[in-house]
């Protein structure tokens, strides 16, 4: 078994903004750690993937969208020491996609806008993504 130090993650997440500026949250499932938490969408990638490539097949599989990995720009990569293990929570905003994103694994989804992001409870991983969203010419 490895050790604390021995567990270390690449976890791809997905800043998805509607036509309003609104940003999806999507809350961890009872039975999962951090359940309740509100986080963005994402998930761990896979052998040999590219961030970009592993980031749309999550979504695929988690909301049922279709996103061009040409499409994620990278915002900002938060590493993070849990308890059990290290990630590397590597965020990108996504412009565009296609379908209407649902909680195909039975996820609650939220749109917030981004002034309100900070009332959600989130992993502490996923917290510097709201600082990185409130940079100057981060909106336009
Ligand atoms: O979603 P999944 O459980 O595959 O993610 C692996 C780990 O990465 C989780 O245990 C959680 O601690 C962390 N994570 C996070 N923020 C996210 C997604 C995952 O901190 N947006």
């Amino acid at each position: 078994m490895p050790g604390p130090e021995g567990r270390r993650l690449h976890v791809v997440a997905a800043v998805l903004e509607d036509a309003g500026g609104r940003v999806l949250l999507t809350r961890r499932t009872e039975g999962r750690d951090l359940a309740g938490a509100w986080e963005f969408p994402g998930g761990k990638l896979e052998n040999g993937e590219s961030p970009a490539a592993g980031l749309a097949r999550e979504l695929h599989e988690e909301l049922g969208i279709a996103v061009d990995p040409a499409d994620c720009s990278p915002l900002i990569a938060v590493p993070f020491a849990y308890a059990d293990k290290r990630i590397l929570l590597d965020v990108f905003r996504i412009a565009r996609w296609e379908g209407a994103p649902r909680g195909l694994e039975s996820q609650a989804l939220a749109w917030a806008p981004p002034e309100r992001l900070h009332r959600y409870p989130m992993p502490p991983a996923d917290r510097p993504v709201i600082a990185a969203l409130r940079q100057p010419g981060c909106y336009p």
